[in-house]
């Protein structure tokens, strides 16, 4: 969320013209995959999607991991209402501007309108922060820190994507009180490394965490904390997560004031961060391929399917009691597991049903397995295929789940690099937009004229000049136009002298920019 202005909406004609760059993959492949692997079933709703158990599954397992963690942070779990009176919404001005074109309003409770319309939260901080305000009075009530599990809604102007972007979607929300700054900026960053380790350890997605610009942060905070994930199959770039420092400015707004140990009055200092289900949207366009999902070992709903291989001369009889005890070594080691011994399908249609919902591993059992006393793994990333005694079978999968997990992040963080440049001229800069790249370059802050409108506009006009398509309308959601992600915090070498691409005034950091979502 960020404090520009309302996007201009586009009509389905324009929508529908044909745009550079754009795999058809991304969009065409996507709304198959996720179908077809049984995540998403569509709704009557335009940005509303059902989230089928396969895809909720995931996001239960963020969850527990999540809650783990931010158990040792001393942050604990709690729930404010879905609904939010105007007066309040409208309390800290840059925020509901930043707001205000994406909320949903109740109007009526069956024929009869309500005496003053009532929005849906697309955030909580003005409901949360007036309860902030009678709960804390001293500093001895500081830190005080909430995380919230929840739905949001936010009728977004930009066309909706499953996952990535819709219309309700589900995330926690934190948010922190502190006694100062620097107490709230600890918070913002150790957050922030929470959500790095979601998307690293978790779905096995490289992220590039830095500030985002004065320009994209948080309507109405003092500064915004990302993690910008790299989509390969379009080359563009995602917003994973975002932790915010709110600096005092709601706390003047809602009042949230302690004594200090002196006795006298001062302001909290506080943090809001979130984290959503476009984490699975992420993860399904990272590491899907033609097949379908490819599921990260540690996120996988199943890691692993034993698929027996059943013919008339070996019938399940055979086989299952052999099948049940490999269900059991795998069940003690807390593997999820499953046994398809379904009789309507046959072996090959179960390989195709459990590689399209991209579970880590097979686990074939036939006659010859059951007569060697083995099982043959079969790997989704990359398609390895290796025949395992059983005694060792379940310490096997363990490794080989471990090995898949990490594998998966090698390769995407290899694949990243490749497409994460350094650009220095601008002749360069939209050249590697064609390629699929994220660019880093030199960066003068933009404080004197806005040079990210310049180089989103430049950036527009010479990728649509590329593709022959001068003065073509362009999506939001399919914008050719590059915008700054972030301010890495990891800041390559900036030797004295250098000039910002845009400004050609001397550069102060390095920013990244690419197309994105
Ligand atoms: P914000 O509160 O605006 O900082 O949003 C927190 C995070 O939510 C962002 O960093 C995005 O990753 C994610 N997000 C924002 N809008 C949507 C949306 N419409 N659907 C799914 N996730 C979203």
């Amino acid at each position: 969320r960020t404090s520009r202005p309302p996007r201009q909406t586009v009509s389905p004609s324009e929508s529908h013209v044909s745009r550079p760059c754009i795999s058809k993959l991304v969009s065409d492949r996507y709304s198959d995959v996720i179908v077809l692997s049984e995540m998403i079933s569509y709704y009557d709703i335009s940005g509303c999607y059902i989230l089928r158990p396969w895809s909720y599954k995931i996001w239960e397992l963020i969850q527990e991991w999540f809650n783990v963690q931010i158990r040792k942070l001393d942050v604990e779990n709690a729930y404010f209402p879905l609904f939010v009176s105007q007066d309040r919404l409208e309390k800290e001005k840059d925020h509901v501007e930043g707001f205000a074109p994406e909320v949903a309003w109740v109007t009526k409770s069956g024929e009869d309108d309500l005496a003053a319309p009532i929005a849906i939260r697309p955030t909580s901080e003005t409901i949360m922060y007036p309860a902030f305000s009678d709960w804390i009075r001293s500093h001895r009530d500081l830190p005080l820190k909430l995380n919230q599990w929840s739905n949001v809604v936010r009728w977004e102007f930009k066309d909706p994507t499953p996952f990535l972007r819709t219309r309700e979607f589900l995330w926690q929300e934190g948010h922190t009180a502190h006694a100062s700054f620097d107490d709230a900026n600890v918070m913002v960053r150790k957050a922030l490394d929470l959500y790095r380790r979601v998307y690293e350890e978790l779905l096995a997605i490289p992220v590039v965490p830095g500030y985002k610009t004065e320009k994209e942060k948080f309507a109405g905070g003092h500064s915004t904390t990302t993690v910008e994930a790299y989509i390969p199959v379009s080359g563009r770039a995602i917003q994973g997560a975002t932790s915010h420092h709110l600096g005092q400015n709601f706390g003047k707004m809602f009042d949230i004031n302690y004594q200090d140990e002196k006795g006298e009055t001062q302001t909290a200092w506080q943090t809001s961060w979130g984290l959503t289900t476009r984490t699975i949207g992420v993860m399904i366009m990272v590491h899907g391929d033609d097949t379908g999902l490819v599921l990260p070992p540690r996120v996988a709903p199943l890691q692993c399917v034993i698929v027996p291989i059943t013919s008339k001369s070996c019938p399940i009889e055979k086989l299952a009691p052999y099948c049940g005890s490999i269900l059991e070594s795998l069940q003690e080691k807390d593997i999820r597991v499953k046994l398809d011994d379904r009789l309507i399908y046959n072996p090959g249609w179960k390989y195709a049903h459990w590689e399209q919902k991209g579970v880590p591993i097979r686990i074939e059992v036939g006659p010859r397995d059951l007569e060697k006393r083995g099982a043959r793994l079969v790997v989704r990333f990359g398609g390895e295929k290796v025949d395992v005694g059983v005694d060792g079978l379940a310490d096997a999968v363990a490794a080989k789940l471990d090995e898949v997990q990490k594998g998966m992040f090698e390769n995407a963080v290899k694949f990243r690099n490749d497409h994460l440049v350094k650009v220095t001229e601008w002749k360069d800069f939209v050249p590697n937009l064609e390629l699929h790249n994220l660019v880093l370059t030199p960066w003068c802050g933009g404080e004197h004229q806005d040079w990210e409108e310049w180089v989103k506009d430049k950036s527009r006009e010479e990728s649509l000049a590329n593709a022959g398509l001068e003065g073509e309308a362009d999506t939001t959601a399919t914008s050719v136009a590059a915008k700054t992600l972030c301010i890495p915090f990891d800041q390559p070498d900036l030797p004295e002298g250098t000039k910002c691409i845009a400004s050609g005034m001397p550069a102060t950091c390095w920013v990244m920019w690419g197309r994105s979502y």
